[in-house]
C-alpha cells in the first residue's frame, strides 16, 4: 500500500545505552539512505545490519547501526529500517528531525501496529496482544499475552467461524432457489456446529474471570470496626513488599491503592490510605461507604476482634454483604490474646455461615504476624480456582463483549433453525453471528473501534 513513511522512537524517551528509531513505509530505505553515511542501504539485502553515521547535511549526528528489512517480511509488511543510536534524548530528536527533513513524518500512537493490522500481517486481537505483552508485569500475564500474540483466540474461533460461513453460503444459495423449495444446508450438521460454537464461546467467556484477575489484578476490600486491626494487617501484608502508591486518573478524587503481589497476581487494597476515616465505616460513616467498597471488590477481608464483637454481629454482616461472586474471608484477629485454640466464637460462625454462605475463617494476629501466610495462600488460591481447562485465556474486555454478542447471536441462529424460521430470517441471523464472531479478529470492525484501540498505544509501537 502506498502509505507515507513514518518514523518514531521505539525505546523509552530517556537516557539509555542505546535507543532505537523505527522507520516504515515505501520510502523508508531511500529516506534513511539520504541521511546515512556508510553503505548504500537501498542496495543491501533484506534483514542485514550496517554500520555508519547518521548525518544532517555534512554534519555527523551519531555513530549508528542500521537494520534493513525489505517488504513484505517486516512487522508492518512495508520497507522498514531500525536505527540503533547512542541513547541520548537529544540525539533521538536530532535523528527524527533529519528523517523528517528527508521526507518521513512522525508516527501517530500505535501507527506501526495499525499498519501491521491494516496490511493483514496480524489480526486485531494480535495487535491488542502486542500492547498486553509490553504491559505484562508477571509470568501469568506474559504467557497469556504471548499466546494471544501467536493468534490464540483468533485460531480458536476462526475455524468454527469458517464452518459457519460455509453453512451461510449454502443457506444464501437456498434463497436464490427459493421457488424450488430445496435444502442445500444439512440442518442436523448445522445444529451440531452451533452447539460446538456455543460450547466454545461459553468456555472462552468463562476464562475471562481468570484472565481479568491476572491482567488487571484483584480488588480486595478490608472492612472491620475501628481498632479491629485493619491498618496493622495491611502493614503486615505489605511488610516484605514495598507498597506501590499510585494515583488513578479519571476518578473524581485521587484514589490511593496499595498493591501486594502474591505469586504474580496483583492484589489491590483500595483506598487504604483513607482506611482510618473511611472503613472505620461500619460505625463511623455507615454501611453505605462499606457497601461501595465491597461492591467493586472480588475479595472481602472482614476483621473482627472477639472482645469487641459478637458472632451474631459478624453473621449479620456476612449475610448483608455476601454475594455469589465475592469471596468472603473472615479474619479472627488478635489471637495472640486468646487463651485457647478451641474457639467457641468461630465455631458458632462456621455453623451459621457454612455451607449456605461460603466463607473462610482464618485466625490471625496482625500484630505478631501469625496466620499471615495462610491468608496469602488463601488469596492466591482464589486466583488459582478461577482457572479453567481452556488453554486460551480471555483478558480483554472488548473480546469478552464480542464473545457475549456472538453467543447471543449463535443462540438466535439456533432458535431460527430449530423453530424452522423462514430461510431469509435464518440467513439474517447467520450474518449477524458471523459479524460478531469476526469482531475479535477485526474482520468486522469500524474506525471508532480501531481508533479506540490504537490511540491507547504509545508512539513508536
Ligand atoms: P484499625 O482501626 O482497624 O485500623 O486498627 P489498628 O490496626 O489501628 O489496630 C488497633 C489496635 O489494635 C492497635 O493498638 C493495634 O496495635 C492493635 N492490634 C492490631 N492487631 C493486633 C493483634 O493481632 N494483636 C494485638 N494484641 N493487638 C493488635
Amino acid at each position: 500500500m502506498n502509505y507515507e513513511t513514518i518514523c518514531a522512537l521505539a525505546t523509552p524517551n530517556g537516557v539509555g545505552a542505546l535507543g532505537i528509531i523505527r522507520v516504515s513505509g515505501n520510502e523508508a530505505l531511500g529516506i534513511v539512505n539520504r541521511c546515512f553515511e556508510g553503505k548504500n542501504i537501498t542496495e543491501v539485502a533484506s534483514h542485514t545490519v550496517h554500520y555508519g553515521f547518521i548525518k544532517d547535511g555534512d554534519e555527523q549526528i551519531d555513530e549508528v547501526m542500521v537494520s534493513v528489512f525489505r517488504a513484505p517480511k517486516t512487522f508492518t509488511t512495508e520497507n522498514s529500517v531500525e536505527i540503533s543510536f547512542h541513547g541520548s534524548p537529544h540525539i533521538a530528536r536530532k535523528i527524527l528531525e533529519v528523517l523528517m527533513k528527508n521526507g518521513a513524518r512522525m508516527a501517530k500512537a500505535g501507527e506501526f501496529t495499525m499498519r501491521a493490522f491494516m496490511n493483514g500481517r496480524i489480526d486485531l486481537s494480535q495487535a491488542e496482544a502486542i500492547a498486553d505483552v509490553i504491559a505484562s508485569e508477571n509470568e501469568a500475564s506474559r504467557k497469556v499475552a504471548l499466546n494471544q500474540l501467536k493468534g490464540g483466540i483468533s485460531n480458536e474461533i476462526s475455524v468454527l467461524r469458517g464452518d459457519l460461513l460455509n453453512f451461510t453460503s449454502l443457506i444464501e444459495l437456498e434463497l436464490d432457489f427459493a421457488e424450488e423449495d430445496v435444502e442445500f444446508a444439512d440442518r442436523t450438521a448445522m445444529n451440531m456446529l452451533l452447539n460446538r460454537l456455543e460450547e466454545k464461546l461459553n468456555a472462552l467467556m468463562e476464562s475471562f474471570q481468570y484472565g481479568n484477575a491476572i491482567k488487571n489484578g484483584v480488588d480486595v476490600a478490608i472492612i472491620g470496626k475501628p481498632n479491629a486491626g485493619k491498618s496493622t494487617l495491611l502493614n503486615a501484608l505489605l511488610k516484605e513488599e514495598r507498597a506501590i502508591v499510585s494515583d488513578i486518573a479519571g476518578t473524581t478524587r485521587d484514589t490511593i491503592e496499595e498493591i501486594l503481589h502474591i505469586k504474580g497476581t496483583a492484589f489491590r487494597f483500595i483506598d487504604t490510605a483513607g482506611i482510618r476515616e473511611t472503613t472505620d465505616a461500619i460505625e463511623a460513616i455507615g454501611v453505605q461507604r462499606a457497601k461501595e467498597k465491597i461492591a467493586t471488590a472480588k475479595i472481602l477481608l472482614y476483621l473482627y476482634d472477639e472482645w469487641d464483637a459478637t458472632p451474631e454481629e459478624v453473621i449479620g454482616f456476612v449475610k448483608e454483604f455476601w454475594r455469589e461472586d465475592l469471596k468472603v474471608i473472615l479474619l479472627h484477629n488478635k489471637i495472640d490474646l486468646s487463651k485457647s485454640n478451641e474457639n467457641e466464637f468461630d465455631q458458632i460462625l462456621s455453623n451459621a455461615l457454612i455451607p449456605e454462605f461460603t466463607t473462610t475463617i482464618i485466625p490471625i494476629s496482625a500484630k505478631v504476624q501469625t496466620g499471615i501466610e495462610t491468608l496469602k495462600k488463601e488469596l492466591s488460591s482464589y486466583v488459582e480456582n478461577l482457572k479453567t481447562d481452556e488453554s486460551t485465556v480471555i483478558t480483554n474486555q472488548r473480546h469478552f463483549e464480542a464473545l457475549q454478542k456472538s453467543l447471543q447471536s449463535v443462540r438466535n441462529v439456533k432458535t431460527a433453525l430449530t423453530q424452522s424460521f423462514h430461510t431469509e430470517l435464518l440467513a439474517y441471523e447467520l450474518r449477524y453471528a458471523l459479524e460478531h464472531l469476526g469482531e475479535i479478529s477485526g474482520e468486522f470492525t469500524n474506525d471508532e473501534v480501531l481508533g479506540n484501540i490504537f490511540s491507547k498505544f504509545c508512539i513508536g509501537k
